[in-house]
């Protein structure tokens, strides 16, 4: 069976490699709209859009006929010693129209692994170019999550990506992670709790030295930590105090990328004028691996002198800017603007956000917390408590499961399951997914 020569030869990512030996994959066949099938012809709601990045769902005829017509007309080229083709030149001028601060260069990779590496490198390369040696530092925070490449999982803020690894790396320090509903103080406003970490951000950068701190780096909204929405006025006190130190400002898109958060990028959502932006998964609806970061002029010159002395900028990967993935792209983001996939995001976002919370009086819902189409429900055992696991993870791995049998894929984080389903959803769509998931709730508790 498929099943038993998946155990046999494949080995999975993110999987309990030796539990997978007895329970075997879940084997997906075929996609329709925000739905797919298993191999048994059983159907699911992808509450999650794959890993939180398809928007046009799973049968977009239009993105296979941009590819089909890219692959037959040039399959394969690359950008290393100056070649170039059209895809590429087209999608980094649109991602440079779309940007919500003036960018001046796209550069592209393959995931948004490899792009987050790549941040952190041609940093390094620029403050070795501006004869700063010694700024070699970057801040990410707990529980953010930037990819499992040896530099990107160390920005990453949670232990199971650094575990038996031997990361993080020396250069990347973690400060605070703003998730209110764990971590405020008793009776603390979400205003007073951004204040306090954006206070021990400061003390952090004064500890480590402010000129050996290059920038840092965040998910305006968390997702793989946990759908962290960040407090009021978060983001504007941490930029402040960036601002105050001239440290750069990185965003990661990775998610909130292309509507997410019910505006085109999670940064419009929140005041934030990042540097460089990184962008992956709905950048193509991942029908192809493709991830780029834009960079602002104060980014790029310095680096661009750099390679001037060297002679090359060392860095650069085979598949990067394939015209393959740069013609799904674009064609992905005309359908997002022709479609208003970003106001959908924002109108059935809010419906979802409404309803989902209507689960807030279940004795297992701790919270409910999103913004846009991405949400989290966070299970607990005793709501006074917000504790009460047996083990950490074991009732929403429970959950989950149980709400797959019922036809809804989510995702466990720990204890909080999110949704995060394509663009292209419905009222109709998340009217069955809650009550799906209020029917699972009962049948767990
Ligand atoms: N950054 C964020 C915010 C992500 O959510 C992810 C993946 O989930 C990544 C980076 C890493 O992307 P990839 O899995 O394509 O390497």
């Amino acid at each position: 069976s498929i099943e038993a020569r998946d155990v046999a030869y494949h080995m999975h990512s993110y999987t309990n490699a030796r539990a997978h030996q007895e329970t075997g994959p879940l084997v997906i066949d075929r996609g329709e709209g925000a739905y797919v099938f298993d191999n048994t012809g059983k159907k699911y709601l992808e509450a999650m859009a794959g890993l939180w990045s398809t928007a046009v769902g799973f049968s977009e005829q239009r993105l296979v006929d941009a590819a089909t017509a890219q692959m037959q007309k040039l399959p394969y080229y690359h950008n290393f010693a100056s070649r170039s083709h059209g895809p590429a030149v087209d999608l980094a001028e649109k991602l440079i129209q779309l940007a919500p601060v003036p960018m001046s260069k796209v550069f592209f990779t393959n995931s948004g692994s490899e792009a987050n590496d790549t941040v952190l490198k041609l940093l390094w390369y620029r403050s070795n170019a501006m004869g700063q040696p010694q700024r070699k530092k970057i801040i990410s925070r707990l529980r953010g999550y930037h990819g499992v490449t040896i530099a990107s999982a160390s920005m990453t803020g949670l232990p199971n990506n650094h575990r038996s690894f031997d990361l993080p790396i020396a250069n990347v320090l973690h400060t605070t992670c703003p998730h209110h509903y764990r971590d405020a103080h008793e009776g603390e406003s979400e205003e007073d709790f951004a204040t306090r970490l954006a206070a021990e951000l400061e003390e952090m950068i004064l500890a480590e030295g402010p000129d050996t701190i290059m920038a840092m780096i965040g998910e305006p909204v968390m997702g793989a930590g946990g759908v962290v929405v960040p407090p009021a006025t978060y983001w504007d006190k941490v930029q402040a105090v960036l601002k105050k130190y001239d440290i750069l400002l990185v965003a990661d898109e990775v998610i909130c990328g292309f509507g997410r958060t019910g505006k085109l990028f999670g940064s419009m959502t929140f005041a934030m004028k990042p540097d460089i932006m990184v962008m992956s998964k709905q950048l193509t609806s991942t029908y192809f691996p493709l991830s780029a970061l834009m960079m602002n002029e104060r980014v790029f010159e310095p680096i661009a002198d750099e390679s001037n002395k060297i002679g090359v900028l060392g860095h650069g990967v085979t598949g990067a800017a394939h015209p393959v993935g740069a013609a799904i792209a674009l064609e992905n983001i005309k359908i997002i603007e022709e479609r208003g996939l970003v106001a959908n995001a924002a109108e059935v976002g809010a419906y979802m956000q409404e309803q989902l919370r209507t689960l807030s009086d279940h004795p297992l819902v701790g919270e409910v917390r999103g913004i846009g189409l991405i949400a989290a429900v966070e299970l607990v055992l005793d709501k006074e408590s917000k504790t009460a696991f047996e083990k950490p993870g074991q009732l929403g791995a429970k959950t989950a499961a149980r709400l797959l049998e019922n036809g809804v894929i989510s995702r466990a984080m720990l204890d909080a399951l999110a949704f995060c389903p394509p663009m292209i959803v419905t009222r109709s769509d998340i009217d069955g997914m809650v009550s799906t998931l209020r029917r699972t709730l009962d049948e767990v508790a």
